[in-house]
């Protein structure tokens, strides 16, 4: 009999250094950790906009990027009227209107608000009672300040995550819009270790694990998370049944809702792949399962499954877990490896960083590790906007410079063409028409 939702309860899942080791870097995926939003770096306040704020913003002056797949514009034009892109181009394309507000960007690259599609609100909690300014700051510490207008949040409890989304979306709170998976679901006797006296949902069988997708679904959730494979013990990996994971995916499907998967390593990723999720939602370069399968990325991408590399993951656990750096070096190569095949074979790549579990939340290393591993600004990029917008169905809105779009935009400091590090380097964070980030 599968387990509730409910079960994936509050509890602060720690574990010694030791056990860490022991299941390699396995470890890292959602955490389950709970506690107040971390709030560091949240002195900058975002503004939300108000009454004052004019319908008409005009952004002039900048690099604009309309779309990684077409050329930039010098000294580009964004004319933005209430929530829609109402004009882009030249100086001598667009007219602007005489009420707009100008915001000069001389100097700036313009693009498409980014989205994360891997970020938790797991450490989150109070949603529905703590104060809208607390919360904001929360968030733009965490994604806002960084340019992430859209993310996807893969675990957290999805009660609590609801009622961010809603306060988000009413306009009380300034945040990026949030697609959420609620708690995923792991296989049977194979809730992580690392996260207990939390578990996570088991799925046991397949009418179960039908049963729990709609569920989740009902509650609110539009993706779904499955362990394909999943550490329940620091030597002892469960895979999920190709028969479990094909009903989780043929539930969710059926329903209009992507799945993603946590791989823990290739037999994972194999599983998930078989089982026709959409996306793995990490690279597995865990060296204590032996090489990776190099077959893999041809037969990820065959299957149009997405990738989340989240490659400064690996960084971040090594350092936390002061794991041998031969056995850092060895995960650090093999992620590289992965993304850098997986982008050989045209797979499609969505940014992800699992902000949330890492409290660290500065982006840059992400796009660095990223750039070292073969990709170019423009495929950073369309991981960052076209990619993302495409996969979860929000292409005609989101991920373009083009008018009728969304008004969400993000303005860079120098150019990340030259320099990758300058995507993080957010000047500006333009959401709904309105400046959320000010960075200046
Ligand atoms: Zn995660």
């Amino acid at each position: 009999m599968c387990m509730g939702i409910e079960d994936w309860g509050p509890g602060q899942g720690r574990l010694s250094r030791r056990r860490f080791i022991g299941a390699g870097l396995a470890a890292a995926l959602s955490a389950a950790t709970f506690g107040r939003p971390n709030s560091s770096g949240a002195d900058t306040l975002p503004q939300a906009g108000g009454p004052s704020t004019p319908r008409i913003l005009a952004l002039t002056g900048a690099t604009l990027y309309p779309a990684p797949d077409v050329p930039s514009i010098a000294r580009g034009v964004v004319v933005l009227k209430d929530k829609t892109i109402q004009a882009v181009g030249t100086p001598e394309d667009v007219s602007i209107p005489a009420d707009a507000q100008i915001l000069d960007c001389t100097g700036l690259t313009v693009m498409a608000g980014f989205w994360n599609c891997h970020v938790h609100f797991s450490r989150w909690q109070g949603a529905d009672t703590l104060p809208a300014l607390q919360l904001g700051r929360a968030l733009s510490a965490m994604l806002t300040r960084y340019g992430f207008v859209r993310v996807v949040d893969t675990g957290s409890r999805l009660s609590n995550t609801r009622y961010l989304r809603r306060r988000i979306a009413s306009g009380e709170v300034s945040g990026p819009l949030i697609l959420t998976a609620g708690s995923g679901f792991a296989p049977s006797g194979g809730s992580p270790y690392y996260i207990q006296p939390a578990r996570v949902p088991e799925l046991i069988d397949s009418t179960g694990a039908a049963t729990l997708v709609d569920q989740n679904l009902d509650e609110g959730a539009e993706v779904i998370k499955l362990y394909s494979g999943s550490w329940s013990s620091p030597d002892s990996m469960v895979l999920m049944p190709p028969d479990v994971i094909r009903a989780a995916t043929k539930t969710a499907h059926d329903r209009g809702a992507l799945v993603l998967a946590h791989p823990s390593n290739s037999a994972g990723a194999k599983a998930a792949i078989d089982g026709g999720v959409d996306i793995l939602a990490h690279t597995f370069p865990s060296p204590s399962s032996g090489p990776w399968d190099r077959s893999l990325a041809a037969q990820m991408t065959g299957e149009g499954v997405g990738l989340i590399p989240t490659l400064k993951l690996w960084s971040y656990e090594v350092r936390r877990l002061s794991l041998p750096s031969l056995v850092g070096d060895r995960a650090r190569e093999n992620a590289a490896a992965q993304v850098s095949a997986f982008a050989d074979c045209r797979g499609q790549l969505l940014f992800g960083t699992d902000v949330g579990y890492m409290s660290d939340f500065y982006p840059t290393d992400e796009y660095v590790l990223m750039k070292q591993a073969g990709l170019s600004f423009e495929q950073i990029l369309a991981a960052l906007t076209t990619g993302p917008a495409a996969r979860f169905g929000r292409a005609a809105h989101s991920g373009r410079v083009v008018v009728g779009m969304d008004a969400e935009l993000v303005v860079v400091e120098g150019s990340p063409k030259r320099d990758i590090a300058a995507l993080a380097r957010v000047r500006y964070v333009v959401r709904e028409g309105r400046i959320v980030f000010d960075g200046k």
